[in-house]
């Protein structure tokens, strides 16, 4: 057993809480969460066709109530306060045999949505009619946009939907903190409206997919040549299309992320981030806070921010000259590239069907492109970091337990020394679980004479009774 799960393990048994056993109502709620999933797999594995309303809304009910009520059981006889017992007890989150399945189910069901969707029920070729799953959901296709369902819509529906579940029951384990409420309420809007919605609806009316909030280098494909050109031939919104997507990582990304870091996005924004703070929030002590596991971070974000501009300087000179060759490189091949072993595997296969075995940021952590590129800018260019008083740690180690993103904050804490690292993402999780109040997420001007106190200076200001947090 390692240090994080001893010290987990003797938080919850301080607590005096051993609470790896669901009670006989949470058992009722999560029956009803499975009797809503069985409806969708007998749909989808007899290839049906008929009554896809009824079964639909049926299912999505049967979930949606199962889900809110196994929240509420959880949380409301609890007092305000963020309960973590039971975590490294449990099959599903201490990587026992309900995790390893669930990464073989989420796995394999990526691989199926990205490369045989015919085995979920897409219709094949031209106006090829829909079976099974993906014809579960043409009722609501044909309601926001008045076409049959797509692969793709499927996913944008089931990743909404689980991300608003997760996120209530997100929200009541979390709900004393206004930081985590805000910052919930704040991606499940932009998922719903930005990324599932809007794009949807503007297909409808036959302009292009476009999610406002998918940032190039996150979104490798805006430069693409078909991309460009369909925006282009939309006229006037395409046009805005292509000036905001320029803008948004040229301008607004670098001036947002000076004055509050990268969390306006990966915490607030992205819905990768925002999939990962509510479903993957289980899973978030299983993130590695090894140095080696920081190495290996290292050198694969900043291996993907390097792939992703290469390949789009690839792409642009293609267009521009019609050559799709520099030296050895070949822009159509090195798209193709990105798209399968980045676009596809990486971000959806191994970045979500890894939470259980991973931690929940394993895409955002390793492979993001875009949280690369935030990363570098909050390192050099940002007013946020997380302030310590030291003084005050008593060296639990909640915090480094339960940052997603495997920072060791207690190291820091201890030393007494701010937090400024480039893959934070401002989640506030450690600041939340602290039961001392040490860290405080700041984005306070610094003036001419910041800098990160000694530990002496730290302790003088304990003595001497000075306010914490206020870097001079
Ligand atoms: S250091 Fe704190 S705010 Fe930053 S990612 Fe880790 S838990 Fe979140
Ligand atoms: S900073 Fe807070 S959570 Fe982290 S080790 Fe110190 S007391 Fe514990």
């Amino acid at each position: 057993m390692n240090d994080r799960m001893k010290n987990a393990e003797s938080m919850s048994l301080s607590a005096g809480v051993h609470s790896a056993n669901l009670s006989p109502v949470q058992k009722g709620a999560l029956g009803l969460v499975g009797s809503g999933i069985l409806i969708q797999l007998i749909y989808w594995i007899s290839f049906k066709t008929q009554n896809a309303s009824v079964w639909l809304w049926t299912s999505i009910l049967l979930v949606s109530a199962g889900s809110v009520w196994y929240s509420y059981e959880t949380y409301h006889a609890h007092p305000p306060g963020i309960k973590n017992n039971g975590v490294w007890f449990r099959s599903l989150t201490a990587r026992g045999s309900l995790a390893w399945l669930l990464a073989v189910i989420l796995t394999g069901f990526y691989i199926l949505l990205y490369w045989y969707p015919q085995y979920l029920g897409q219709g094949q070729g031209e106006g090829g009619a829909n079976s099974g799953l993906i014809r579960l959901f043409d009722p609501l296709s044909q309601y926001l946009k008045g076409k049959p369902a797509s692969q793709w819509f499927v996913y944008g529906t089931f990743y909404t939907l689980i991300m608003f579940l997760m996120g209530i029951k997100f929200i009541y384990k979390y709900r004393h903190d206004r930081y985590q409420v805000l910052r919930t309420l704040s991606v499940l809007f932009f998922q719903t409206a930005f990324a599932f919605i809007l794009p949807e609806i503007l297909q409808g009316l036959n302009r292009p997919y476009f999610d406002f909030k998918n940032i190039w280098p996150l979104n490798y494909y805006f430069f693409f040549d078909w991309h460009i050109d369909g925006l282009i031939q939309s006229g006037m919104l395409g046009y805005f299309m292509l000036f905001w997507g320029i803008v948004s990582f040229l301008v607004l990304t670098p001036v947002l992320t000076w004055f509050y870091g990268k969390r306006w996005y990966c915490s607030w924004v992205c819905g990768c981030g925002g999939l990962a703070e509510t479903a993957g929030d289980p899973f978030r002590h299983l993130s590695s806070s090894s140095l080696k596991a920081w190495k290996v971070e290292r050198w694969m974000v900043h291996g993907v921010l390097v792939f992703v501009v290469v390949m789009t300087a690839m792409v642009l000179y293609t267009r521009f000259t019609g050559a799709a060759n520099i030296l050895f490189l070949n822009s159509y091949q090195l798209s193709a590239w990105y798209g399968f072993f980045i676009g596809a595997a990486f971000s959806g296969v191994i970045g979500v069907g890894f939470y259980p075995l991973m931690g929940s940021r394993v895409w955002c952590r390793f492979g993001c492109p875009m949280a690369a590129y935030l990363g570098i800018l909050q390192k050099t260019k940002s007013r946020f970091r997380i302030t310590v008083n030291g003084g005050q740690c008593i060296s639990c180690g909640n915090c480094s337990t339960y940052c997603e993103m495997g920072i060791d904050v207690k190291s820091y804490a201890q030393r007494g020394q701010d937090v400024v690292r480039a893959s934070c993402v401002g989640c506030g999780i450690c600041s939340a679980v602290c039961p001392r109040g040490v860290l405080r997420l700041e984005n306070g001007i610094l003036d001419a004479g910041y800098r990160t106190r000694t530990k002496e200076e730290l302790d003088y200001e304990e003595r001497s009774g000075m306010k914490p947090g206020v870097n001079k």
